[in-house]
């Protein structure tokens, strides 16, 4: 934790607050649709699959797939300047739902899609914990 984290944050909503108090705790959670069951991230007030508004937040196992990735080699935010290019992945987590991230623990050239994933909490304020992510360890799936 840094006090002095110049990076964008969060922005706290009531759509988001399970999200983000999840994540303070190490935990990833997404929304379920209580009619059909479907897995949803970013949190929605209707399900995209049955419009049911009836959902609930879940905790994941954590554990995805890298579906898609890119590296950032301008600075379009504040306080990445020391890190370009740095890595944006699209993971697939395995209850379904996609998320944005950085993957940490692997070099940008290393990166490829299909590579498991899981879950790396990281507090950078007191109120912020960023979900990012690590390759999973050999013989984990
Ligand atoms: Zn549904």
């Amino acid at each position: 934790m840094s006090e002095t984290y110049n990076k964008p944050l969060p922005r706290l909503s009531a759509a988001n607050q399970p999200f983000l108090d999840a994540a303070r705790e190490g935990r990833l959670v997404v929304q379920k649709c209580q009619s059909c069951g479907k897995a949803r991230f970013p949190a929605a007030s209707i399900c995209s699959n049955c419009l049911s508004p009836d959902a609930e937040w879940i905790d994941t196992s954590g554990k995805g797939t890298v579906w898609s990735f890119c590296f950032f080699h301008r600075q379009y935010f504040k306080g990445f300047e020391a890190e370009i290019p740095y890595n944006v992945v699209l993971v697939q987590l395995d209850e379904g739902p996609r998320l944005y991230s950085n993957l940490l623990g692997v070099a940008n050239e290393d990166i490829r899609a299909g590579m498991r994933v899981r879950a790396h909490f990281e507090a950078v304020t007191a109120e912020a914990t960023l979900v990012k992510f690590m390759p999973l360890n050999e013989g984990e799936e």
